[in-house]
């Protein structure tokens, strides 16, 4: 039962925040306190608008008669953040025959008509659900009244209602429980909303904007949503009501006399010199770029709403940037105004201008970015293919919220149907991913898993496609792909995150081109260099081979001489992308099985490069085969089985730490073991290690030193933390093997059912992809005490896919770790991240924080 009044008159002074009566609300109560001339305003509060979706509606009367004798009046939705959404608004309620009669003698019976007329029309398709077809906009004259009205009572079996009260009611009544939708609830979710969010409602009196001129109504804001940069923006219409506007821009004219054509600048010049006059009042009082919905009557202009003004990512950089650097808001604000997650739409590649397009499909651009991968025809076939790591587009006929983890999975998404704010379009935006929506030049068979496009070629599972979420296209093939250009207000909030932040931001990069992107981004170091990536080159491929081939110590020895040089131009590189910034190296930690081929025809192939039968390759690809290779001989193993290769390793990076030093950069290599499980592993390795360093030494008449470290990634090896640890410098968590075996949960194959059970709530999210802090995390707990408590200088580390997410950012950051390492791409939204954290803590002793469900800190009101 309802504690609290149902509603309350919004004032200068009244009580009242976002988290009670949602942020419209509150953006009322400082437009009044502004001084703005904003109607008489009533707030319902979230409270009050549980109770009315769960059927206890309060009585209308108090509330109506706070607007004095017959008032007309708009209901529009206010959750706590605008981003979330909310139902329709609903203009001129309490619109009913009498009113049309008196009002059609203070602003004409047209105008009263046009009013009545788009009442009834949203009253029956908001409200009473009636078909949209029979209730479209029309002329306002007598016969097309005549007809709404016996439509919606033919429909209802009932009269138009008359009362104002029962109006009313039934408003709110449909808002309140439209916002308890299934659908509207994912909407919201996905938007970042946590599963309890309130709606509050704005009850406002109609400023009516149909009458003796001039009048009418328009939207504006004082920069431009796709870059941030200052702009008049919006649009105006006479004699309109609420955004008619901007629905019906081709009659509506520009504000400012820039544009061509009719402007209000000049059709009502003093209206617009005072909208113009808000510009800085608004920014400097709300501390934000809003965008004004006001009405003019007769020339008095009314500001009736205002919103955030809608922004692109690019945008929200630029007025975040620009507000702190005017001194309206701090820097700290700017930086909690950007939401990480919204970061990588900034970040996204691109098809190059130059590449040759194929397009198959064309559609609407529903989210920026592209992609390249695999078609899929399934949700299910999108996780397969994400849990074998392979890129896919998802194409579907449209998405549904069945969809929402293959979506997740897949790189980008086409949907035959649907338009901007579709399921898959909203989604995908959410997400950051590439999307196209609206394809219909295509033909999809999800059955046979074929897609035909309209020049009647045939693409089925499996062939490769490049999505552009930018252009609204899909292409034939894997065009190259342009990195993105990142401009300076995204630079600048991106040192104001580093100077907030207080863990450190790494980023795993294999190759040069990995590291070109990590400093671009400006990673503080690589923390893994997965190295087994470099052999994977053709003509590495065949040296490769010919070393696992080999019979002898020799013939190794001489297959890893020909890897020595490639191996060490690769370290070169890294070391001089990175500039004296930390490099991280991983010796070899694939079983070698990984590199040899399971065709007959790769194996011939073989058979012919190693000039060898194909009867002897095959006994040695059968003596190599393992029952559980991810457990066999891989990782530090193999580098004990067959020492060479990683002693190769240890010569190439201590050859280019001499090559580069000379060059006059300090060099300090990182040496990472993977995969150990014992304290003696670590011991033989490094004295392997240790007498190579020796020799470069000397042959090279330079000093260096490395830093020798340990991937945690076996239960044994977080257990046995404290012994490790006094002979190793770092110790870096490899959250993906360590996720698998804790589990018992192969990596490459969880995929198969890991829907059903995060469905059935046997998890409640992906391991894989979540940090599981209560279980995996123990141990990440557990060891790095343990390793502290030996040595409390060791530098410890999380390399794993999780190094990316925020919530696993905060774990590290909470068990006192040193940096995170993530792919590159995700080295932004990680300092981001890492920015917020640091910059919402709040001592323990305070109330516990409340979290979105993107783990970010519900903003306080006020
Ligand atoms: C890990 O296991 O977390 C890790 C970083 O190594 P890889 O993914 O290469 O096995
Ligand atoms: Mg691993």
């Amino acid at each position: 039962m309802q504690k609290s009044a149902p509603f309350t008159e919004i004032t200068r002074t009244v009580a009242l925040s976002a988290e009670t009566h949602g942020q419209r609300a509150k953006c009322v109560q400082r437009l009044i306190r502004l001084d703005m001339p904003v109607p008489h305003t009533v707030a319902l509060s979230f409270e009050t608008v549980r109770a009315i979706a769960a059927g206890q509606m309060f009585d209308m009367s108090a509330l109506l008669s706070s607007f004095g004798a017959d008032p007309l009046v708009s209901v529009r939705p206010s959750p706590e953040l605008q981003e979330w959404g909310g139902p329709s608004t609903v203009l001129d309620i309490g619109m009913n025959d009498a009113m049309l009669l008196s009002l059609s003698e203070t602003i004409g019976s047209e105008a009263a008509r046009a009013i009545y007329l788009r009442f009834i029309q949203s009253f029956a398709v908001e409200v009473a659900r009636l078909d949209p077809e029979f209730f479209g906009p029309t002329e306002p004259t007598r016969d097309a009244l005549t007809e709404a009205l016996a439509a919606y009572e033919d429909e209802m079996e009932e009269p138009f209602p008359q009362s104002p009260a029962d109006q009313l009611a039934a408003v709110l009544k449909s808002m309140a429980r439209a916002w308890e939708g299934t659908s509207a609830r994912l909407l919201r979710q996905a938007k970042g909303a946590p599963v309890e969010a309130g709606l509050g409602l704005v009850v406002q009196r109609m400023a009516l904007g149909l009458g003796a001129p001039e009048s009418g109504s328009g939207v504006i804001q004082f920069v431009s949503s796709e870059t941030g940069h200052p702009q008049i923006t919006g649009r105006y219409l006479s004699q309109s009501q609420g955004r008619d506007a901007l629905a019906r821009r081709k009659e509506a004219m520009y504000l400012s006399r820039d544009h061509r054509g009719h402007s209000l600048e000049e059709a009502c010049p003093e209206a617009f010199a005072e909208l113009q006059s808000l510009s800085d009042i608004l920014r400097n009082g709300l501390r934000e770029e809003m965008q004004i919905e006001f009405t003019l009557d007769t020339g008095r202009l009314s500001v009736l709403d205002a919103v955030k003004v809608p922004r692109s990512s690019r945008a929200a950089v630029r007025i975040a940037v620009a507000l702190a650097e005017s001194g309206v808001i701090s820097k700290e604000d700017a930086l909690l105004r950007i939401e990480p997650r919204a970061l990588p739409e900034l970040l996204h590649r691109q098809v190059a201008l130059d590449a040759a397009r194929d397009v198959i499909a064309k559609g609407m651009a529903a989210s920026p970015g592209a992609a390249t991968g695999q078609l899929v025809f399934s949700a299910p076939a999108a996780q397969a293919c994400e849990a074998q790591e392979v890129p896919c587009i998802l194409v579907r006929t449209e998405t549904s919220p069945e969809d929402i983890r293959g979506m997740h999975a897949a790189v980008g998404v086409l949907t035959e149907r649907g338009g901007m704010t579709s399921h898959a379009a909203v989604i995908a935006r959410g997400l950051g991913k590439p999307c196209v929506v609206g394809t219909r030049d295509i033909t999809l068979d999800a059955k046979e898993k074929k897609l035909t496009s309209a020049d009647g070629r045939v693409f089925a599972e499996g062939d490769t496609v490049t999505l552009d979420g930018t252009a609204g296209t899909c292409l034939a093939g894997a065009p190259r792909l342009m990195e993105p250009s990142l401009d300076g207000s995204f630079r600048t909030l991106m040192a104001w995150a580093d100077q907030a932040r207080d863990i450190g931001i790494r980023a795993n990069a294999d190759t040069p081109a990995d590291a070109e992107v990590a400093r671009r981004f400006d990673a503080e170091g690589i923390g893994l260099c997965r190295t087994e990536h470099m052999f994977f080159d053709e003509d590495r491929l065949t040296v490769m081979h010919e070393m696992i081939f080999a019979d002898t110590a020799e013939a190794r020895g001489a297959a890893l001489e020909r890897l020595l040089p490639m191996q060490r131009e690769d370290f070169v590189h890294l070391f001089e992308i990175m500039r004296g910034k930390p490099v991280t190296i991983r010796l070899f930690d694939p079983p070698l099985h990984e590199f040899l081929p399971t065709s007959r025809d790769g194996i011939w192939n073989l058979a012919e490069a190693l000039d060898l039968p194909v009867s002897t390759v095959t006994q040695r690809i059968d003596a190599l085969s393992e029952y559980n290779p991810m457990l066999g001989m891989r990782g530090v193993r193999l580098g004990i089985a067959i020492p060479e290769i990683y002693a190769m390793q240890a010569r190439a990076i201590f050859e280019a730490t001499a090559d580069v030093s000379l060059k006059g950069a300090i060099i300090t290599p990182e040496i990472m073991l993977p995969l150990v499980s014992a304290r003696r592993e670590v011991e033989l390795i490094k004295s392997n290690i240790d007498a190579v360093a020796a020799a470069v030494r000397t042959e090279r008449g330079t000093r260096f030193g490395y830093r020798l470290g340990v991937m945690v990634e076996t239960p044994r090896a977080a257990l046995k933390a404290g012994e490790i640890a006094e002979i190793a410098d770092f110790l870096s968590f490899g959250t993906n093997d360590l996720t698998q075996m804790t589990y018992g949960l192969s990596r490459d194959d969880a995929g198969r059912f890991m829907g059903t059970y995060v469905q059935q709530g046997v998890f409640s999210e992906d391991p894989f992809h979540t940090l599981d802090a209560d279980g995996v995390g123990e141990l990440l707990n557990l060891a790095a005490g343990r390793g502290r408590s030996v040595r409390s200088d060791l530098t410890l580390s999380i390399c794993g896919e999780h190094g990316g997410d925020p919530d696993s950012i905060d774990f590290c950051r909470k068990a006192g770790f040193n940096y995170v390492s993530c792919s590159p791409f995700r080295v932004p939204v990680a300092r981001m991240a890492a920015a917020h954290l640091a910059l919402t803590e709040v001592p323990a002793e305070k109330k516990p924080r409340r979290f979105n469900i993107l783990g970010r800190v519900l903003r306080s009101g006020g």
